[in-house]
């Protein structure tokens, strides 16, 4: 979460920081600040809101340096004010910082420092970061900052600058991501490998716990011990061009749009990477065959992918299947061995809860497979196999296009799987592989319909709570339209089982009230067509989702949306898109922030 952005090099880096955050910005936006290194202070500017605040309240003023380090914040400790917005300055102001992460133990570390004397301006935990720099500060750069970095528990990467240090930009890695970029004339660092296009084409990536010392002709690496550790940049390929809006009004709708070429990528991508998986994943192929269970894991849309991919593993492979969400994985006692395949998924490979949760399978000697979207991420370093979906930078918080290529990558390693261990004959194998390689066609259709979605807008805007409900496959194409309603609308959105209506939520239903019940799965059409008419019965109104082959059963309702017809195990992919749009076109219709809203950020890298 949050962005960091630093420059040192011979330009004035104000420029640089400026479009740093601006690219980073996704990643949080509670506020945001600046602080350059001049000749005799630091010069800091902060605004509370948007970066175009903090870009309004720069341009008054006349601020230049060729050192600096800018942030965009997602509070954890302290609410949005400008106290609390980053950076956040030492006592006597030796030191300046900006933070991304969680100090675990700041309270004490605060109350410890209050003893000693040191003032408290901010309620943040950062703030204890630069009083301990300074009050560690013993002349020698490196060996102090190890003492304090010992001090510090929790996940942090933080950017300092340091008086005593006046040309050097200071970065400390511990579990969130820090990058630096080599350019022309100097070198630029974030949180996010994207922001540092077209800046840089070489990159290196800090490790755990490293410490990097840059000035502009310069770069030097520490251990955690601070022992000096080397690295060489890489070259790395900026997907930046899909990172723009272009003619779109909103991010979020271009990255729906964009949903049936990623898709055709993500599968294509897939079939180059075979040969490869089939190797990686042998030991719960033939003739090893050992995976006595799998476990797929991830946070909030990527759970929802876990879901629909255990689904067709269980169905496929018969291997015990469980979908788990990352945070409760960590807390709970799942019985996890060398026998279980654990997959998990996460668009930037740098979700804290996923990590967390993937180091414990580690621990536990599980097989590790990940589905990511972006190369080169933390949970890609860990794993034992990583597969990439091929969904481009998304930007808009919620996700569309990495959600469908997380589903396509899960749903093609399950049918590979199932073929190799013999599950499926030759026939079986072609029919579910020609199967995915209609969900391209089918997503580009329903996304052509985009006007038709558009129209219950109206409807959904003035409701203050829609249920949604679906059985099996349906079910997380349930929970999927849910969050995306919730997210964006703010529309209080629940998700259940259709089966489980009768056992609560019906109590919520009355005249006018909203429900959209997804049955496109056949083998369970006919209960939740039931737990429809169950719902009609009691005057609540039904916006129904279903599929072709449905289209007469369901004559009586209005309200519908018909996506094309396809196996049962993959309609929580077919059913996602309308249910996307949906949300959008209800977004925009209550005014909302489509693509930053509320108390939400992109790359949730705090547990
Ligand atoms: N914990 C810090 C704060 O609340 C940093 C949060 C962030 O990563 O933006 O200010």
């Amino acid at each position: 979460m949050c962005g960091i952005i630093g420059y040192v090099g011979k330009e004035n880096a104000v420029p640089y920081l400026l479009t740093g955050l601006q690219k980073l910005e996704y990643r949080g936006y509670d506020s945001a600040g600046i602080a350059l290194q001049t000749s005799e202070d630091f010069k800091i500017i902060k605004a509370t809101g948007r970066v175009s605040r903090l870009k309004e309240k720069l341009s008054e003023s006349t601020a230049k340096s060729m050192l600096g380090i800018g942030h965009t914040r997602w509070a954890t400790h302290g609410e949005v004010s400008l106290s609390n917005a980053h950076p956040h300055l030492s006592y006597k102001g030796i030191f300046t910082v900006v933070h991304n992460g969680i100090i675990e133990n700041y309270s004490a570390l605060r109350d410890k420092l209050k003893d000693e004397g040191y003032p408290f301006v901010s309620d943040t935990d950062t703030e204890v970061i630069a009083h301990l720099l300074e009050r560690d500060y013993n002349g020698d750069l490196v060996s102090s900052l190890v003492n304090t970095i010992k001090k510090l528990e929790g996940s942090f990467a933080l950017a300092i600058l340091c008086k005593k240090a006046p040309d050097t930009l200071i970065l400390i890695k511990k579990e969130s991501p820090l990058i630096i970029g080599k350019g022309k004339d100097g070198f630029l660092v974030a949180s996010d490998i994207n922001a540092l296009s077209p800046f840089s084409e070489e990159t290196v990536k800090l490790n755990d716990g490293e410490i990097a010392l840059i000035t502009p002709n310069r770069i030097s690496f520490y251990s955690p011990e601070g022992n000096e550790t080397f690295h060489s940049f890489r070259k790395f390929s900026y997907l930046s061009k899909s990172a723009e809006k272009g003619l779109f009004s909103h991010f979020m709708l271009k990255e729906i749009f964009e949903q049936p070429k990623a898709l055709k990528d993500t599968l294509q991508h897939c079939f180059n990477e075979k040969e490869k998986l089939k190797n990686e994943l042998s030991f719960i192929l033939r003739p090893h065959n050992k995976a006595v269970r799998i476990y797929l894991i991830g946070c909030g849309s990527a759970y929802h992918a876990a879901l629909s991919g255990k689904y067709v593993f269980e169905k496929l492979t018969a291997i015990p299947s469980e979908a788990v969400i990352a945070s409760e994985f960590c807390t709970a006692d799942f019985p996890v061995n060398e026998n279980c395949l654990c997959i998990f998924i996460s668009q930037s490979g740098e979700t804290a809860d996923t990590l967390s949760a993937l180091k414990k399978a580690k621990e536990k000697g599980a097989y590790i497979l990940s589905v990511l979207n972006v190369s080169e991420s933390s949970a890609a370093l860990l794993s034992n196999s990583v597969i990439y979906t091929k969904a481009g930078p998304e930007i808009a918080v919620a996700t569309t296009k990495a959600y469908t290529c997380q589903l396509m990558v899960l749903y093609f390693l399950a049918v590979l799987s199932a073929y190799e261990n013999k599950l499926l004959n030759d026939g079986d194998y072609q029919y579910y592989i020609n199967e995915l390689n209609s969900l391209p066609e089918k997503a580009s259709g329903i996304i052509e319909r985009q006007e038709e979605f558009s129209k219950f807008a109206k409807v959904l805007s003035a409701q203050t709570a829609v249920h949604f409900i679906g059985r099996n496959t349906d079910y997380v194409a349930a929970l999927e339209g849910a969050l995306k309603m919730k997210e964006i609308s703010y529309i209080p959105s629940d998700a259940y089982p259709s089966g489980e209506l009768k056992h609560g939520t019906i109590s919520l239903i009355e005249k006018n009230s909203l429900t959209i019940a997804l049955c496109s799965n056949d083998s369970v059409f006919k209960k939740t067509a039931n737990s429809i008419e169950e719902i009609r019965s009691r005057g609540g109104d039904v916006i129904t989702v279903s599929s072709e082959k449905h289209t007469e059963d369901l004559s009586a309702l209005q309200r519908k949306i018909i996506v094309p017809d396809t196996d049962d195990l993959f309609v929580s992919l077919t059913e996602a898109i309308p249910l996307q749009l949906i949300a959008f076109y209800t977004a925009k219709e209550k005014g909302c922030d489509i693509d930053k809203p509320r108390n939400l950020a992109k790359s949730v890298t705090v547990e």
